[in-house]
C-alpha cells in the first residue's frame, strides 16, 4: 500500500518522481511531531534508561527524521525551484530549533549516563559504546553538564557566536559583491582565455556595462589573476580581493569584520574554559583524531622545514623565469599566479582541456567500477529503481563477493538549470540494522559535468576524473560500512580531520599507469592514454609543490595560534599572529595592505575554527595508506581488502587512529605525503 504522502513512506526508496513541495511541510511536522511526543517519555526515564528503552528509540526518531529531510534537502540542491526554497528554508529552520533543542536536554543527556553507568554497558557491542561516548562528549561540549550561571553565561555566549559568524560571513558576501572593474579596451584583457572572457562579457551585460566586467567572485577573479597581461590591472583587483571587509581597499571600513573577529576569539575562548579547556584549539580537538594543540602544531612546523628548501627553489626559479620572460624584476604577490601558470605552460606543455579525448565519461565510470572491483572485491552494477528526478540520472548498486548487496547509489552527473553548482557525495539512507534486518545504504552522487551535446559524449579533464573518483571514495566509505548503528555507520561519527581519508585516498588511482588502462580510452581510437602525457601530468602534478603546502600550512598555523594562544589581556590582533607565523613559514610575503584574516571565512563564518590543519592532516592519512599499496601493488587485493575490513567497514564506529593504526600497522607518517609531492630529501 502506498502511502499518500510520498515522504512518508519509509518501505522504499525516495518517491522522487511524487515528490511536490506540498508534501514537506506536512511530512516534517509529522515526524517532529512525533519526535518531540516520544522525547518527552525519554528524558524521563532519568536512571531507568537503558540501550533498548532509550537509545534504540532516539536512534529510530532520528532515522525517521533523515529519511525524509534527506530527499527533500536534496531536490532542494538539484531541482531547485521557488516553492521547494521556500518550504526547505521554513522546514530547515524547524529541524535546527529541533536539533539545538535535543542538544540541550538535560533529560536526554542523563539518560545517556544512566545507560553509560549502568551495569550492562560493558556488554554492549563496541559500535554502540562508541555511540553513547559520542553522545555523551557532544552533550558536554554543549554545556548541557554545566549549571547555574556558568549554564546561562554558555548559552549567551553561544548565541552571541552564532550571531557573529554569520555576520561575519555576510560580510565577506557583501564586500565581494560591491566590487566590480568594468573594462572596454580590449588591451586590458589580453591574455584572458575564451571562457573568462565569455563570462565577463555576460556579466558586463547583466549590469548594462559595455565590455567585460570582472568580479570578486572565484570564476571571474582567478582566471583574471592568473592570465590578464595587464599588471595594474592585476593590481588593482588582487587589492581590492585581499582588503575585503577591512579598514582598507577600495571599500575602506564598509563591511570591516576587525572588530567582529575579536569578538568571536574572545568569546571563543571563554566558551572553552567555562568547560574546563585551556584555549578553544583544546576544545576544538576533543572531538578530532588529532589530540593536542602540540601534536598539531608540531604536525605542521614539520611538513612546513621539509618544504622550506624546495620552496625557496621553487620562488628563486619563478623569479628568473620572470625576468627571463619580460624583463620583470620584483615579483609582487599580484605577478605569483601569472607568472606561474605561464612557467607551467612552457615546462609541461599540458593543459586540461588537451586532456578531454582520452577521458570519456561512459568509459571513466566503468573503470572507476573496475578500480574499486580489484580492490575491494565488490561488484558495482546497473540496478532497478522505481523513481528518478530527472531522466539522465542512473542507479547502481554493489555486491561483495559473497553475493550480498551492500548499498545503492544515484548518480546524477551534469550540469543544469536549477542544480547547485560543484561535486559532492550526500547520505540519502543510512545503514542500521532494525529488528534482525538491515537497512542498506544510499548515496547520491552529485557532479556538474557538461552534458552531451547532439549525441556526443560528455569528455572530461583529468581534474573531473579526479573529482569523480573523489566523491566516489566519499560514497564508498558510506556505502560499505558493515555498522548497524547509523549514528556511527559510514561517515557518521567520523572524526573531522579523518573523514576525507577515502575520498582522497581513492584520487590516487587517477595517476596510475596500471588503473589509467582502465579509465582511459580515447574517445574515436579507444587507445589508453600516452605514456609522454602520463608522464608530463605526473610532473606538472607537482609544480609548486612545495610553495602550495607552505600556503596551507600558512593558513592551518595561523588559525591553530589564533585560537591556542589567544590572550584576552593583550589583546593580540589577528593579524600580528599571522605576521609571527609567515614569519616562521612563509617564502612569500604578502603586500603590507593584504587583510586576508578579514575574509578567511573557513575559521570564522564556518565549522573550520582550530580545524583547518584536517586538510593537511587527511592529505597525510591518505598518501601513506596508498603507499602502502604502492609497496605492495596497486590492486593487491589482500591490500585492498585491509583497507575495506580496517577503514571503510567501521566507518565511524571506532577511533579513527586506532582504524588508521590497525590498517597500517604504525600511525601515520608525513613522509609518504612528502615523497608524493616530491619534497622528499
Ligand atoms: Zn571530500
Amino acid at each position: 500500500m502506498s502511502h499518500a504522502n510520498p515522504l512518508l513512506d519509509f518501505s522504499t526508496l525516495p518517491r522522487f518522481a511524487e515528490i511536490k513541495p506540498e508534501h514537506v511541510r506536512p511530512a516534517v511536522e509529522t515526524v517532529l511531531r512525533e519526535a518531540r511526543a516520544a522525547i518527552e517519555r525519554l528524558e524521563t526515564l532519568g536512571e531507568s534508561a537503558r540501550w533498548d528503552n532509550f537509545v534504540e528509540p532516539l536512534e529510530e526518531i532520528e532515522d525517521r527524521i533523515d529519511r525524509v529531510w534527506a530527499p527533500v534537502s536534496h531536490l532542494n540542491s538539484v531541482m531547485d525551484s521557488a516553492d521547494l526554497r521556500a518550504v526547505h528554508d521554513e522546514c530547515l529552520a524547524a529541524l535546527v530549533n529541533f536539533n539545538t533543542d535535543v542538544a540541550q536536554n538535560e533529560g536526554l543527556y542523563r539518560g545517556f549516563q544512566a545507560v553509560s553507568d549502568g551495569a550492562r554497558f560493558a556488554e554492549l557491542a563496541p559500535a554502540r559504546r562508541k555511540l553513547v561516548e559520542n553522545a555523551l562528549r557532544d552533550f558536554r561540549l554543549g554545556g548541557v553538564a554545566l549549571t547555574g550561571e556558568s549554564r546561562q553565561r554558555f548559552k549567551a555566549v553561544s548565541e552571541r557566536l552564532s550571531e557573529l559568524s554569520n555576520r561575519f560571513s555576510q560580510n565577506v558576501l557583501d564586500a565581494t559583491d560591491a566590487w566590480s572593474m568594468n573594462l572596454t579596451d580590449p588591451a586590458d584583457v589580453a591574455g584572458l582565455p575564451e571562457s573568462a572572457l565569455d563570462l565577463a562579457r555576460e556579466e558586463a551585460r547583466a549590469r548594462g556595462e559595455e565590455g567585460w566586467t570582472f568580479t570578486l567572485k572565484a570564476p571571474s577573479y582567478i582566471p583574471f589573476i592568473t592570465y590578464a597581461d595587464a599588471r595594474e590591472l592585476r593590481r588593482r583587483i588582487y587589492e581590492a580581493y585581499v582588503t575585503r571587509a577591512s579598514e582598507t581597499g577600495p571599500d575602506t571600513g564598509r563591511f570591516d569584520n576587525t572588530s567582529i573577529m575579536s569578538e568571536i576569539l574572545a568569546l571563543r575562548h571563554e566558551k572553552a574554559t567555562l568547560l574546563g579547556f585551556a584555549n578553544y584549539a583544546e576544545y576544538s580537538l576533543e572531538s578530532k583524531m588529532a589530540s593536542t594543540v602540540g601534536e598539531v602544531r608540531d604536525f605542521l612546523l614539520d611538513l612546513a622545514d621539509r618544504s622550506l628548501p624546495s620552496a625557496r627553489r621553487e620562488l628563486a626559479e619563478l623569479r628568473e623565469f620572470a625576468r627571463r620572460l619580460d624583463g620583470t624584476d620584483v615579483l609582487e604577490s599580484w605577478d605569483m599566479p601569472y607568472y606561474a601558470e605561464k612557467l607551467k605552460e612552457e615546462r609541461y606543455q599540458i593543459n586540461e582541456e588537451s586532456l578531454r579525448p582520452w577521458f570519456p565519461l561512459g568509459r571513466v565510470l566503468d573503470g572507476m567500477f573496475e578500480v574499486v572491483s580489484r580492490l575491494f572485491g565488490v561488484t558495482v552494477r546497473p540496478a532497478e529503481t522505481a523513481q528518478r528526478w530527472h531522466d539522465s540520472v542512473q542507479f547502481f548498486e554493489i555486491v561483495d563477493g559473497g553475493g550480498e548487496l551492500r548499498g545503492r547509489f544515484y548518480v546524477d552527473l551534469y550540469a543544469r538549470a536549477h542544480k547547485r553548482g560543484g561535486a559532492w557525495m550526500a547520505e540519502c539512507v543510512n545503514r542500521r540494522r532494525r529488528e534482525g534486518s538491515v537497512q542498506h545504504p544510499v548515496a547520491f552522487l552529485v557532479c556538474n559535468f557538461s552534458p552531451p551535446v547532439e549525441g556526443r559524449e560528455t569528455l572530461l579533464t583529468h581534474d573531473e576524473v579526479l573529482t569523480l573518483f573523489h566523491e566516489f571514495g566519499h560514497g564508498l566509505h558510506h556505502m560499505l560500512t558493515r555498522v548497524d548503528e547509523a549514528a556511527v555507520s559510514g561517515i557518521n561519527g567520523v572524526a573531522w580531520d579523518a573523514v576525507e581519508l577515502p575520498s582522497q585516498f581513492l584520487e590516487n588511482w587517477c595517476w596510475e599507469r596500471e588503473a589509467l588502462d582502465l579509465v582511459s580510452g580515447h574517445h574515436e581510437s579507444g587507445e589508453p592514454l600516452p605514456a609522454d602525457m602520463l608522464e608530463r601530468l605526473n610532473d606538472a602534478r607537482n609544480f609548486q609543490a612545495a610553495m602550495q603546502m607552505l600556503r596551507q600550512i600558512e593558513f592551518s598555523l595561523f588559525d591553530l595560534e589564533l585560537h591556542s594562544t589567544f590572550d584576552a589581556a593583550s589583546g593580540r590582533p589577528a593579524q600580528s599572529v599571522l605576521d609571527a607565523v609567515r614569519e616562521r613559514v612563509a617564502v612569500v610575503t604578502p603586500p603590507a595592505f593584504n587583510r586576508f584574516p578579514n575574509s578567511f571565512s573557513h575559521i570564522f563564518g564556518g565549522g573550520y575554527a582550530a580545524g583547518y590543519y584536517s586538510y593537511k592532516w587527511a592529505e597525510v592519512l591518505a598518501a601513506d595508506a596508498f603507499e602502502r599499496f604502492r609497496e605492495t601493488g596497486i590492486f593487491n587485493a589482500d591490500t585492498g581488502r585491509s583497507f575495506l575490513v580496517n577503514i571503510l567497514e567501521p566507518g565511524g564506529s571506532r577511533d579513527a587512529m586506532d582504524l588508521f593504526v590497525a590498517f597500517r600497522g604504525r600511525k601515520p607518517d608525513v613522509a609518504a605525503l612528502l615523497r608524493q609531492s616530491g619534497l622528499a630529501a
